[in-house]
């Protein structure tokens, strides 16, 4: 038996429950893992508040990250053993996910646990951090560099806004961070964040062609944020979205387009190809200072993720949660 959090569907409504389980009603998968740690990331916080849609099959497990050891194994990459960890894919919306003891995956989606890392820092990092460091490859493949200029990064004191700060500053950029919490300004000036600017100034409608600010963006709310982002990119600058704590809507104008030559680069972490993903885990252990985990991360027990995810939910929280699911 094992410990799980299980979101499920009745005529009611939702409820989620923290049950046991029986090994034998895990999933398909060639992988078995114990899991040592999951987090909560903001599409995990949807699911178990039931505020978006994001789970598409019930009973599920949430939990769309994790770090653990392979047990078991039929795939020709892992062995018992191995430290892993698993990013996406549709775990934890159509396949059970991470906020439990054990997973069965396809081993097609495991990358090997980073050196640098032990799994509670990797899931202190989490999808979150892996997204943020997606961001900042596509920025500087695009050919943006410290010389071009300052990097914008909103929803700062979020998971991605955090680490993404944290690995822009060690590539040598001057990032300008957005944030609703300016009583956070000195965990965003300690991950590296050289100006603060207050969410109000970004999140309201602005002009279609603003003054150029920014070399790059690291946009991870959408809305009239990222719309006033653009606006205020110079010249063949770019914009990398992932995100959408305001909104998903995109209410700008092709003018910054077309008349400077911005770019609006996607960023997805769910289907990313391993190639992109083995790159971003490099970025992250090479460039992230594992002091900066630990004022990013903060650690409960899987018997809290339920309640922790309906706070996080509110948007009060800084850095991440990692989810120790052992206890
Ligand atoms: P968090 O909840 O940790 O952070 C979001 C931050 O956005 C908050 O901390 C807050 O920062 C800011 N924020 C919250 N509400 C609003 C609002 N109404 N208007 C403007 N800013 C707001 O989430 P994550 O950092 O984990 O994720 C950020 C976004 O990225 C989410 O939308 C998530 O779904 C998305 N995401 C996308 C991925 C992808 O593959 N594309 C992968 C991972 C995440 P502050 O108070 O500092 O302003």
């Amino acid at each position: 038996m094992f410990s799980a959090i299980v979101i499920d569907k009745n005529d009611d409504g939702q409820t989620v429950t923290l049950q046991q389980l029986d090994e034998s009603q895990l999933p398909e998968g060639d992988v078995t893992i114990d899991v040592a740690y999951s987090t909560l990331n903001y599409k995990d916080g949807l699911a178990i508040t039931g505020s978006s849609p994001v789970v598409r099959k019930f009973p599920m497990v949430p939990g769309i990250d994790l770090a653990g050891t392979v047990t078991e194994s039929s795939h020709p990459e892992w062995k018992a053993g191995d430290v892993v960890v698993l990013n996406g894919w549709g775990v934890g919306e159509v396949h059970w996910g991470g906020l439990a003891q054990k997973a069965r995956l396809n081993g097609d989606w495991l990358v090997p646990l980073p050196s640098a890392f032990t799994p509670k820092q990797a899931m202190a990092i989490g999808t979150a951090g892996y997204t943020a460091a997606l961001c900042v490859d596509a920025l500087v493949d695009w050919g943006i560099t410290p010389d071009n200029g300052e990097i914008l990064v909103t929803g700062a004191t979020g998971g991605v806004g955090s680490v993404a700060i944290a690995l822009l500053k060690k590539a040598g950029f001057s990032v300008a961070a957005v944030t609703g919490k300016p009583s956070e300004a000195d965990y965003l000036t300690g991950l590296g964040a050289d100006k603060i600017i207050d969410r109000a100034e970004m999140s309201e409608k602005g002009k279609p062609m603003q003054k150029e600010l920014w070399a790059g963006v690291v946009d991870t709310v959408g809305s009239f944020t990222l719309a006033n982002a653009i606006a205020q990119t110079k010249y063949c600058g770019a914009v990398a979205a992932c995100g959408l704590a305001q909104g998903a809507d995109l209410p700008a104008t092709v003018m910054p387009f077309i008349l400077r030559g911005v770019s609006l680069l996607g960023i997805d972490s769910v289907m990313a190809p391993k190639a992109p993903r083995l790159k971003a885990w490099d970025r992250l252990a090479r460039d992230l200072d594992p002091a900066a985990l630990e004022t990013i991360g903060q650690e409960i027990g899987l018997s809290d993720a339920i309640d922790a995810a309906k706070k996080f939910m509110s948007g009060e929280v800084r850095g991440r949660y990692i989810v120790d699911v052992n206890r």
